[in-house]
């Protein structure tokens, strides 16, 4: 093995900033330090772009997207359109995929190399409170001095005792990998991941059940969200099972397996094990370093410092909102207080959740029952408007709701909706929470007509007291 030395950045002095992890809030992190004049080293042992651009959002948006056009071909006859959809073709539809995050992995290196930012292709290991040992994949080994370190390991999937991730049982990793739609798709937990798989495998003709073991999908989203979507997963022929736990799980050549509490079994071809992430910190020499770190991962305070010398920790190893876009934040936020700025930290409750299955869910802010536990049910005003009153939804053919939770007679803490392309509805409720908006100050704006985003100022409208087009 060659000499461990400690190598400096190109003035002689360590680094400002060295960051472990290249993901989301890891470049983040590099990108904004450089453009504030820092001095970056940025260590990643894979590609560029971590979980978010290989092995989540983006690829599973992309199979999403080809999911919805699937089902408007199917539906295009209602429209007038003849149109016949034949099958996938996995190999093409996989290409598409790697296409969309091909060109996104080539901008992201783009926007990394015009920087000033120095990337080390290796395993990093926190030898110190300021040093990173990155081994490359030839064995050498070099430390990377920073006089600030900022940790961004990420998360990766987690399974259940007895249950081991191999052959017909995957997590998203595998499924993305895997060409081909499954015959039946079993699936394991009707969070996030459980329904977008879920809808998009059915779109594409798969036969799929989806066991949760709480008695709604997407439990940490509004009751109203998930009545509605499980509703629209019976319309759509998804199965679920709530309230049910797995007693084992086992494949063969065939299939799977998998047996409930009650002695129920339900088989298929393939199992999606989506029971949740767990942080990246169990590796990487953190433990060593002193930090505070729980199931949940790395303990900070609200400045995202970890409390041991200089080290911060940024995204899904932070507890909390496991987001690609809570890692960008992160990422800003850390690099900025670290070159003597006084950012704002990062607020959970104004970050936008989206699920991008048929039909779409979008959150932000307090959901109703939060909002009753915080306020009192006397301190919370609901208003729900059905997108059956709202002329684009019409015309796309979704059903839906807008939902917005306020204090009574105060601002707006939560707004919740549910149906097609909701998703991009979200910015303008965002707002609403994070500026604590008034209703009636809503209500003095025009949205355009026909959008989706009219039943936002419907919604507003009602709240107010002055509804249109609903029977508030
Ligand atoms: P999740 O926490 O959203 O959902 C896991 C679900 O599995 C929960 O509903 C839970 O009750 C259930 N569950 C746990 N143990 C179970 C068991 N033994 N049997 C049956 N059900 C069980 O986790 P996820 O869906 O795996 O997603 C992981 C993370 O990735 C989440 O934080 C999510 O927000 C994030 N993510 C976000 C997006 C997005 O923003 N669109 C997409 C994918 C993933």
């Amino acid at each position: 093995m060659p000499d461990q030395e400690v190598h400096v950045s190109g003035d002689g002095q360590p680094w400002d900033v060295v960051v472990l992890g290249a993901g989301s809030g890891g470049y983040a992190t590099a990108l904004r330090a450089a453009q504030l004049g820092l001095q970056v080293a940025l260590i990643e042992r894979e590609k560029l772009g971590g979980t978010c651009l290989h092995r989540g959002c983006i690829p599973t948006k992309a199979l999403l997207h080809a999911a919805e056009v699937a089902d408007q071909i199917q539906h295009a006859t209602d429209l007038g359109l003849h149109a016949t959809f034949e099958g996938v073709d996995a190999g093409a539809l996989h290409r598409y995929q790697q296409k969309v995050v091909g060109r996104l992995y080539q901008g992201l290196e783009g926007l990394v190399s015009a920087s000033s930012v120095d990337v080390f292709a290796g395993d990093g290991r926190l030898i110190s409170s300021d040093t990173v040992q990155v081994t490359a994949q030839d064995g050498s080994t070099q430390n990377v001095t920073g006089r600030h370190v900022v940790l961004a390991t990420g998360s990766r999937s987690r399974s259940i005792a007895d249950i081991e991730i191999g052959g017909r049982i995957l997590t998203s990793d595998g499924a993305l990998d895997r060409r081909g739609i499954p015959r039946h798709a079993v699936v394991l937990g009707g969070g996030v991941i459980g329904v977008e798989f879920a809808s998009l495998w059915r779109s594409l003709g798969a036969k799929v059940t989806v066991i949760e073991a709480l008695d709604r999908l997407v439990p940490a989203e509004d009751p109203a969200l998930s009545s509605g979507l499980a509703r629209a997963f019976r319309r759509r022929g998804i199965e679920v099972r709530t309230s049910a736990r797995v007693a084992s799980a086992t494949q063969d050549a065939d299939g799977v397996r998998v047996v409930l509490a009650d002695g129920a079994a339900v088989e298929g071809d393939i199992l999606l094990v989506a029971v949740g992430r767990e942080p990246v910190s169990d590796e990487a020499g953190l433990a060593e370093q002193g930090l505070t770190i729980t199931s949940a991962g790395v303990r900070t305070d609200e400045h995202l410092h970890t409390g041991v010398g200089a080290i911060y920790a940024v995204g899904d190893l932070v507890p909390g909102l496991q987001l690609a876009h809570r890692g960008f934040a992160h990422g800003i936020a850390v690099a900025e207080r670290i070159a003597g700025r006084d950012p704002l930290p990062v607020v959970e409750e104004t970050i936008p959740r989206i699920t991008y299955s048929d039909p779409e869910l979008a959150s932000v802010g307090l959901t109703e029952p939060a909002a009753r536990e915080q306020y009192g049910d006397d301190g919370v005003q609901v208003v729900e408007y059905s997108l059956a009153g709202n002329g684009k939804s019409q015309i796309l053919g979704t059903t839906g709701l807008v939902k917005v939770v306020r204090q009574t007679e105060g601002p707006i803490v939560g707004v919740h909706l549910i149906g097609a392309r909701v998703g991009e509805q979200i910015g303008e409720a965002q707002l609403w929470v994070g500026w604590e908006a008034y209703p009636q100050d809503i209500a003095t704006f025009i949205h355009a007509h026909p959008t989706q985003n009219e039943a936002l100022g419907e919604a507003a409208l009602a709240l107010a007291g002055q509804p249109l087009h609903s029977h508030t």
